[in-house]
């Protein structure tokens, strides 16, 4: 008998393991069945070079619960340790400062195990005493055992084993009898265990009997040695891939395609991403892809590994490659990760390209159900947007689709502005905006539908990408000036009627807290509608950021604004103006004479006071100036207050207006009943 110290050099290591392990302490599993597979698959190695001549036997790992004896075991028939190799393995554990280490990376206890060669330690954290028997697969090997409490002292003897291999025998205590249930176990395997690449047995097959399920003497198996990402793509079928996605995934709808990843240089890495419809939301759950090393599960926290956009993505990862065992900042940082992470998103891409050039239709029936996952992409992944600018799909409002390249060229010619401007014109509501896209459809131009939950961003993003090519929604200038190719033709208007009309229609305009408009008019051509609402794009846009980022308040907070355009070409506004002229003229021309005379004289007296040098003089004329400024005031306001009241009279101002609300969906509730009465009293 042997009895030793543990090296490290905190005395008491084992309470700092269960301490701050507390919360993972699961894992201990995984790392004594990791251990087991590691050790049967170096056999297996040392086998096929010869070095190992003897019968490899049964090669699986075995699980088994003993309620009685209160004992949770591991075994394999792998290589086995002798007491040199328990001396160097276990006994020295290879890092110093152990509890120092643990206070700092308590977070992240979880990733350091192994890391440092805690794996078989985490025994402890469920186990109040650990034995460990074992036969080296080495000629003339003794078998020894090794037996430890919990404290840093072990004892070590030579036993009687004659399988080769190791059992790791754990003693649970009592805070811990739950991993003395089979149901648990079970569990645990499935969760850590599932894709082994060597059997794992526990418990038993069972079998339905006499209203019952009762064991069998079959041992039951946990995994699947070989899952799917380790076969080979060709000798695979769309069934085989569709069944395994279900295993993963029980209860979902069927992907709409995937993706088999195998890569060997510069690193390695195998998989499958499944693509899912996403129709609603997107909602970035974070835990569809899992990752594995080595077939071993790690983690479903796949944040840094595989791009951003990619987390819509279900499916598995498996690469021994991602330094698993360190913290989630140092991964994200890890030159080896970005590698993984930009070849995933270029494989993506490829399949994208492929899938689109195969069959185009095909791609374009799914087009509303991958469009979030590309645009996510796009607009995440500089390498993503400059491969899928081959496949990326613009939609129109009557439902076609272009390629960039292919839009440019189709609009290039009717829809280029005088500055050289590409202008593509979007709505992002189809029956919202319905008379807004009909007028510019009748002017020939082509409306993309952009009514996606990126599209905001997608906008902008392409606005810089693309060469002298902006975006205007349909409804942001009357059809005429959607895209201004000349200068625009005058309104044939006088000062007088000019001040006229927009004084009539700024007067009877609601009245709203969060609204404002402002009137401007325009020569639109005497079929076109009387008056029409737009809303200037920059405008809303930056209304639309500012309501995406909480830091941007002072656009956030700003009204909407609306410019009424009025027709002045349309018959009834021409007739407006006119009734008016004639109803208003004696009156208000008095006025607007006395207002120029008025200002003709404060222009005057400006000017005497620059000449002058006194101080006194200066400021009896600024007393005069501030007179006369309040007598044009007080004009002013009168003449404002005579269109107005006359305006109020005119109910088909009211009409042309509300006319023009409706049209934008900007009338509602009172308004829009007055709006119904008044149209059935004009009937
Ligand atoms: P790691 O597995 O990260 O090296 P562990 O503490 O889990 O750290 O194990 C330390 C060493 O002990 C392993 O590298 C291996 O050499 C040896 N070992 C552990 N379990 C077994 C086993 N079941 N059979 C053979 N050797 C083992």
């Amino acid at each position: 008998m042997a009895t030793g110290k543990i090296g490290v050099t905190t005395e008491n290591i084992f309470p700092v393991i269960k301490k701050f392990l507390y919360s993972d302490h699961e894992i201990f599993l995984r790392e004594l069945v990791s251990n087991a597979i590691d050790a049967t698959q170096k056999l297996k190695t040392l086998s096929s070079f010869g070095e190992f001549k003897g019968e490899l036997g049964e090669m699986n790992v075995k699980v088994t619960v003993d309620k009685e004896k209160g004992t949770l075991t591991v075994s394999d028939h792998g290589i086995g340790m002798d007491a040199d190799d328990i001396e160097k393995y276990i006994n020295q554990i290879a890092f110093s400062g152990a509890e120092e280490f643990l206070e700092k990376y308590k977070d992240t206890a979880n990733s350091i195990i192994g890391h440092f060669g805690l794996g078989f330690y985490s025994a402890f954290m469920v186990s109040k005493k650990v034995e460990i028997r074992s036969l080296s697969y080495k000629e003339g090997a003794k078998a020894v055992s090794w037996v430890c409490d919990g404290s840093p002292e072990y004892e070590m003897n030579e036993i009687e084993k004659s399988e080769r291999g190791t059992d790791v025998i754990l003693y649970i205590d009592d805070d811990n009898k739950e991993f003395l249930e089979q149901t648990r176990i079970d569990t645990l395997l499935k969760k850590y265990c599932r894709f082994l690449p060597v059997p794992v047995v526990s418990g038993k097959e069972q079998e339905w009997k006499d209203g019952k399920y009762v064991d069998t003497d079959k041992d039951r198996v946990i995994n699947a040695t070989e899952p799917l990402w380790t076969k080979k793509p060709a000798d695979l079928t769309d069934k085989d891939y569709l069944d395994f996605y279900h295993e993963l995934r029980p209860g979902e709808e069927d992907p709409m395609f995937w993706i088999h990843l195998n890569v060997d240089y510069p690193f390695t890495l195998t998989g499958i991403l499944y693509f899912p419809k996403i129709k609603t939301n997107i909602d970035l759950q974070k835990n569809r892809i899992q990752l594995y090393c080595n077939q071993v599960y790690v983690t479903d926290q796949v944040e840094g590994v595989v791009p951003e956009f990619m987390m819509l993505m279900q499916g598995v990862i498996d690469s021994p490659d991602i330094p698993l065992n360190v913290s989630r900042s140092y991964l994200q940082a890890d030159q080896q990760v970005k590698k993984i992470s930009s070849y995933i998103s270029k494989k993506v891409a490829e399949k994208l390209d492929r899938m689109f050039k195969d069959d185009r239709k095909a791609f374009e029936e799914k087009w509303n159900d991958i469009e979030v996952f590309i645009k996510y992409g796009m607009l995440t992944d500089e390498k993503f947007y400059d491969a899928s600018k081959k496949f990326f799909l613009l939609k129109d409002v009557n439902n076609n689709y272009y390629t960039l390249e292919e839009y440019k060229k189709l609009v290039e010619a009717e829809q280029t502005d005088k500055e050289g401007n590409i202008i593509y014109l979007y709505a992002n509501d189809r029956n919202a905006q319905y008379s807004y896209i009909q007028g510019a459809e009748d002017k020939g131009y082509n409306v993309l539908l952009l009514d996606g939950q990126l599209d905001q961003h997608l906008v902008s993003m392409l606005e810089t990408k693309l060469e002298k090519t902006r975006f205007v929604r349909v409804d942001s200038d009357t059809p005429e000036r959607l895209i201004r190719k000349k200068d625009e033709k005058n309104a044939d208007l006088t000062p007088l009627q000019a001040d006229l009309l927009t004084g009539i229609f700024r007067s009877q305009l609601p009245e709203e807290k969060d609204v404002n408009f402002i009137v401007e008019y325009n020569a639109l051509g005497e079929n076109d509608a009387p008056a029409v609402i737009t809303q200037n794009e920059m405008m809303r846009r930056m209304k639309e950021m500012a309501a995406m980022q909480p830091g941007m308040n002072f656009y956030g907070n700003m009204p909407d604004m609306y410019s009424l355009v009025v027709n002045s070409e349309q018959p009834a506004v021409k007739k407006i103006v006119s009734d008016a002229q004639t109803a208003l003229d004696g009156e208000v021309s008095p006025i607007r004479s006395e207002v120029e005379k008025t200002n003709e004289e404060i222009t005057a007296l400006r000017n005497s006071k620059d000449e002058s040098k006194e101080d006194s003089a200066k400021a009896d004329l600024d007393k005069q100036i501030n007179e006369k400024e309040k007598i044009v005031g007080e004009l002013r306001e009168k003449e404002e207050k005579l269109v107005k009241d006359y305006a109020s009279k005119q109910a088909v101002v009211k009409q042309i207006i509300d006319l023009a609300l409706l049209q934008s969906n900007l009338l509602k509730g009172e308004a829009l009943s007055a709006f119904i009465r008044r149209s059935i009293s004009l009937l």
